[in-house]
This record gives structure tokens, C-alpha cells and sequence, in this order.
């Protein structure tokens, strides 16, 4: 009797990994690009996409809401949004970029937190976390320009991206695909 209910109940949960894993396949994984303004987030969807979807700007906190497209280059279908920055802000319209992003963390699959030096990603991995339950990966951007000083130690592993070179895309990628693979089930 035991082992029936032990081979049901792997059964429902190899079930319930598939239906989450086809839900992934049909709409796309949802993948945050958040952090701080300014520091290349706009630049890395569009590096993403391949082609320019969002408005690039030099102005802090100008992406005002969170932008979507749905891109095909890995394993899994991946649903990119760009939110706004995460600055603590009493603006209101950038705060309302910002319940943007909270709302987006909430469903998310995987949070890419992006930072320019460590103690800035740092901050951005843990808000990430205190408001996902979404695998969280670091990003380094502008990895084409030479940081002078960065002597904090971020406690997980660093992607290093640049959006302008395009150096760091292809791991980038490659790593939202295994964080997939180890939420739904290789296929
Ligand atoms: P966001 O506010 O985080 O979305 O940042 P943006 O994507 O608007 O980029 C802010 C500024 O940084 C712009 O002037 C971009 O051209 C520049 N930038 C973005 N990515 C890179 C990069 O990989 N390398 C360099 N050198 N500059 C970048």
C-alpha cells in the first residue's frame, strides 16, 4: 500500500513538472532584467533581441514600465522584460515603474541582476531575492570597460556581459537555459 502511494505520488509529480515545464514551452519563461538605472539594462534586452525594441537613453530612470518580447535562441522559449530601475525613489511615476518590477519579480523564472560593480549587484541579488522565488543570476554589465575599484567580493558566481561587444551573451544565455533545465526537467 505504502509503495502504491509512493509510485502515485511520483507520478503526480513527474506530472505536475511537465505541466509546468509545457506552460514554460507555451508562453516563454519569464526572465527580469533588473537594477539600478543606467546601467545597461535597456541595452541588454536589445542586445538580447538582437534588434532595438526598447528606447535606449543615457538618462537615469527614463524606462518608466517594464518591456516585453518573447525570444527564441536557447533551449527554452524566454519571455525578456525590462523593468524599470529599482532605485528607492519618491518620484511617482518611477515609483511606479518600480511596483512594476515587483510585480514581475513575483513571476518570474529567472531575475537577471544587473549591476555595473559588485556592491551594487549585491544589493540588486538581494532584492531580487526578498521579493522572487525565481533563480537569480549576477550580472556584470559593461564588462568592455575596465572598472578601477571593486574590491567587494559578490557571494555567487558573475556573469560579465557587454552589451556593446556582445562578449558574455552566449554564457548568459546558456546559463538561463540550465537554471530552466534544473526548475523543469531537461527535454
Ligand atoms: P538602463 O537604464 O539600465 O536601461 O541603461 P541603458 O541600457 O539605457 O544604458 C545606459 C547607458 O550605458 C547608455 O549610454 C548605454 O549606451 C550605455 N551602455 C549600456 N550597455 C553598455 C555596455 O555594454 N558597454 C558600454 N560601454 N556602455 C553601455
Amino acid at each position: 500500500m505504502k509503495q502504491a502511494v509512493e509510485v502515485i505520488t511520483s507520478s503526480l509529480g513527474a506530472l505536475l513538472s511537465t505541466a509546468s515545464a509545457g506552460e514554460v514551452i507555451r508562453d516563454g519563461a519569464v526572465v527580469v532584467i533588473a537594477g539600478p538605472p543606467n546601467v545597461g539594462k535597456s541595452s541588454l534586452f536589445n542586445a538580447l533581441l538582437g534588434r532595438s525594441r526598447a528606447i535606449v537613453t543615457e538618462i537615469p530612470g527614463t524606462t518608466r514600465d517594464a518591456l516585453e518580447a518573447v525570444i527564441d535562441s536557447g533551449k527554452w522559449p524566454l519571455r525578456l522584460v525590462d523593468t524599470a530601475g529599482l532605485r528607492e525613489t519618491e518620484d511617482r511615476i518611477e515609483r511606479l515603474g518600480i511596483e512594476v518590477s515587483e510585480r514581475y519579480f513575483a513571476g518570474a523564472h529567472v531575475v537577471l541582476a544587473c549591476a555595473e560593480d559588485s556592491r551594487n549587484l549585491e544589493e540588486t541579488i538581494n532584492l531580487g531575492s526578498r521579493n522572487s522565488t525565481a533563480t537569480i543570476l549576477a550580472i556584470r554589465s559593461k564588462a568592455d570597460l575596465v572598472i578601477t575599484r571593486d574590491k567587494y567580493m559578490p557571494s555567487q558566481h558573475v556573469i560579465s556581459v557587454s552589451a556593446e561587444t556582445g562578449s558574455g551573451l552566449q554564457e548568459l544565455l546558456a546559463a538561463i537555459d540550465d537554471s530552466l533545465d534544473t526548475q523543469h526537467g531537461e527535454f
